[in-house]
């Protein structure tokens, strides 16, 4: 289809496009999960569903993407970056707990330099965006699908790390109750609604909240415009 989009389609692997061995991934790390869920009840909030639901576990369904990934898209091709990423889940927790500055990643130019477990990390919120976009049968970018799995080296992620302001409200209130969520995905338009800037999405766990976004450029916006009309007009009437 176009240069920087493709179109997703059910039956194929969100990241690589194969047909075999097709699975649903988590929305929210298993782990974190797991991690961050200090009691046995799991409350599952979506907003738009009146009703909160109890998760039966960390496997339930609900934490599940509807769109597909392939066996080795989900092992060995995306392991490192899922593994990078609790690493650095781990660091950002131990800097929040002694009240360190957190991080800001803006400078895409910077990434060349930085060391190959820190790529790895972007891989992983690459992931999640890629996934996030499938869900909602949006177009899916082709070179973030790529990076996602380490076919590429060029990151196109950015990231901010903060406190997760929900979390604390939380636990002032009551230390039972915890924020394990993510942002699904938002499109950020220009004033006048004809250019999408960026599509962001964000996780929170553990009292952190990461948010993390692509910037999009001219030829990206051009194919939205061209091939995705439909797309853009549903996501302007959610404005
Ligand atoms: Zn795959």
């Amino acid at each position: 289809m176009g240069v920087v989009f493709d179109r997703f389609a059910a039956n194929k692997c969100c990241l690589c496009g194969s047909t075999e061995d097709l699975s649903g991934e988590h929305k929210i790390k298993a782990s974190l999960i797991r991690s961050h869920s200090r009691t046995k009840e799991l409350g599952f909030v979506n907003p738009t569903v009146p009703k909160p639901t109890i998760a039966q576990s960390a496997k339930s369904k609900a934490f599940h993407f509807k769109s597909k990934i392939c066996k080795q898209c989900n092992s060995e091709r995306t392991q490192k970056a899922d593994r990078a990423f609790d690493a650095f889940h781990h660091e950002m927790l131990g800097k929040l707990q002694r009240r360190e500055k957190l991080w800001l990643y803006e400078q895409q130019e910077l990434v060349p330099a930085a060391s190959p477990d820190e790529i790895d990390r972007f891989r992983y919120f690459a992931k999640l965006l890629v996934l996030f976009l499938a869900d909602v049968q949006g177009p899916r970018p082709k070179s973030i699908a790529a990076f996602a799995i380490a076919a590429n080296d060029q990151n196109p992620i950015l990231l901010s790390v903060a406190e997760d302001e929900l979390h604390k409200k939380l636990q002032e209130y009551d230390k039972e109750l915890y924020n394990l969520s993510h942002g699904g995905l938002t499109l950020r338009f220009n004033r006048s609604l004809t250019r999408v800037l960026s599509m962001e999405s964000s996780l929170s766990a553990g009292g952190l909240r990461y948010d993390f976004w692509i910037n999009l450029k001219l030829i990206a916006n051009l194919e939205l415009q061209i091939f995705w009309r439909d797309f853009l007009e549903k996501a302007k009437t959610k404005i």
